[in-house]
């Protein structure tokens, strides 16, 4: 295995700072280095680019991200433990490298960097999808990051890259696609972390689009989206009763039949459809 830096490989360093994982923490650590660049580099040239990496655990990808020449990463880790692990790579790296012992439920410490700002994560599995949503939903678009490479379950993966007709098509889909260019860069089979997951994993690459695709009031959308959704199986006639009284009417305004079921119906289609529960 290649070399791309001078510290030790990461089983040293987990043995070293004796860093047995723990499930609590979505710990499932990625240990080669060759993988953790490859990663890196799907988030594209990050020479003059902040980085904000959620999670870096013994520092595999953030090793990753560093050797791979991103201007700075500020990485945001839960678990004390591995602070010290942190602190020499911050020391390789002359100062590229800063460590906030933090949730990053809690912080968000994307005040703290200067744009362009990617954000890179293998992200615990507990918290990932609720950060996702949170980085889609900010208050003004476009946001201040311009892209998202982040590590998840497979299958969430599928979910946020979606399209109708298929069983994953959901609420996660159209926040996605809505606003950013959305695909799967890269699948991995549990031998792939220590220890194992259940389950594949994968990383999907978000590019933030300068507007949303179609016009569309983030907060109505969310709210016909979530509905909709909530009771997939059912007709959309039904499913979105009592968001307003003449919803037939409304749907039929926004060319979708109402006898149609959330999972054939476009983020297109339901854009037009949020714009149509913005009259009042
Ligand atoms: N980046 C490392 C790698 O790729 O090997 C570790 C990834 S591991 C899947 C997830 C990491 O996120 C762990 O180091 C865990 O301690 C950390 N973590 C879990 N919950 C967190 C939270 N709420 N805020 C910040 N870090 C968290």
């Amino acid at each position: 295995m290649s070399q791309i830096d001078s510290l030790p490989p990461l089983r040293d360093v987990i043995e070293t700072h004796e860093l047995v994982a723990r499930k609590a923490l979505g710990q499932n650590f990625l240990l080669d280095l060759n993988l953790t660049s490859r990663i890196a580099r799907i988030a594209g040239d990050l020479s003059n680019t902040d980085v904000l990496e959620v999670g870096p655990g013994p520092g595999g990808l953030t090793r990753g991200l560093l050797a791979e020449g991103a201007r700075r990463v500020l990485a945001i880790e839960k678990d004390h433990r591995c602070l010290p692990a942190l602190a020499q790579i911050s020391d390789l790296y002359d100062g590229r490298l800063q460590v906030i012992e933090g949730d990053a439920l809690e912080v968000n410490p994307l005040e703290h960097l200067t744009p362009p700002i990617a954000i890179c994560a293998n992200l615990p599995y507990n918290v990932g999808t609720e950060l996702l949503i949170r980085w889609l939903t900010p208050k003004e678009w476009p946001p201040v990051w311009n892209s998202l490479t982040l590590m998840f379950q497979k299958e969430v993966a599928e979910r946020i890259t979606a399209q109708p007709g298929s069983k994953t098509y959901g609420r996660l889909a159209i926040l996605s696609q809505w606003r950013t260019d959305a695909r799967i860069a890269l699948t991995l089979p549990p031998e792939a972390f220590s220890p194992p997951p259940k389950v594949h994993s994968a990383v999907v690459h978000l590019t933030a689009l300068p507007e949303p695709r179609y016009p569309a009031d983030a907060k109505v959308l969310e709210r016909v989206v979530a509905k909709a959704f909530n009771q997939r199986r059912k007709m959309l006639r039904a499913a979105l009763k009592g968001l307003a009284p003449d919803v037939e009417d409304r749907l039929v305004a926004a060319g979708i039949k109402p006898t149609e079921r959330a999972e054939q119906v476009s983020l297109e289609a339901f854009c037009a459809l949020a714009r149509q529960f913005e009259k009042t």
